[in-house]
């Protein structure tokens, strides 16, 4: 089943092109990985399809009842990110906030569903620390939490392993990839080719077009998937 449609869609920033002609569908289930080099329009696709940032032409719809309030996520970290002055578990519950609507207090289940995630994440033991005190580790965990109270059915993430070393980052897929068995459709933009091929039923190479869109079978064995991971295959 189809949750996102793109058709045709071109993207720009005052004017200047940086992505078109885009078409393809992100359906229920999907592990997709979205890959290129840096300035290809990863990160401005993301945000087209979360509604935050409008095509110039061309069309994101979404289908059968599912909506924007359904998509958790976690940004690329950004300095002002990293400066939050909130505690951790405050940070967590805010991404209940979208469910809320305007409502500014947390229901029982917002709270309990926040207490889960950082027991899941293993940072239930600092939940009253301050965000901006803690390791790169620490916050991307808890922005993780953050987007998984929000991720209904479908969770965007942006780069979430870049800085992290090789055991936090093996940490964090797993914890992604048991969300991906528990139903959740993963759309994730990840410099980490090989976790991508590795665990992703889809991949969409970005090259301010689309390169390639198919499976991670058939991208190892694309020329652009070839080219892109150094020529070597990886099945
Ligand atoms: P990627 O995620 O693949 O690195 P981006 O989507 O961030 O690429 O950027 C695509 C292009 O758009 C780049 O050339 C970048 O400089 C430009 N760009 C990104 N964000 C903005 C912005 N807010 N204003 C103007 N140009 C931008």
């Amino acid at each position: 089943m189809s949750l996102i449609k793109c058709t045709d869609v071109n993207l720009s920033y005052d004017g200047l092109r940086v992505a078109e002609n885009l078409t393809f569908e992100i359906n229920s289930g999907d592990y997709y990985s979205i890959i290129g080099r840096n300035g290809s329009g990863k990160s401005t696709l993301l945000k087209a399809l979360l509604k935050l940032k409008q095509p110039d032409s061309g069309n994101i719809e979404y289908c059968d009842g599912f909506c924007q309030s359904d998509i958790g996520y976690l940004a690329q970290q950004t300095s002002v990110q990293k400066d939050f002055p909130a505690s951790v578990s405050e940070v967590v519950i805010s991404g209940c906030l979208k469910s809320n609507g305007f409502k500014p207090f947390f229901s029982k289940n917002d709270k309990r569903l926040a207490e889960e995630k950082m027991t899941l994440l293993g940072i239930d033991n600092i939940k009253d620390k301050c965000f901006r005190e803690l390791s790169g580790g620490q916050q991307q965990r808890v922005l993780l939490a953050r987007a998984m109270c929000a991720a209904k059915k479908m969770l965007f993430l942006d780069e979430p392993v870049t800085g992290l070393d090789p055991v936090v980052t093996t940490e964090f897929f797993n914890i992604i990839n048991k969300m991906h068995d528990d139903g959740i459709t993963i759309v994730i933009v990840s410099h980490d080719i090989h976790c991508a091929v590795k665990y992703s039923n889809r991949i969409l190479h970005m090259d301010n077009e689309i390169a390639f869109d198919g499976t991670a079978r058939e991208y190892v064995n694309s020329k652009v998937g070839r080219d892109f991971i150094g020529g070597h295959r990886h099945d």
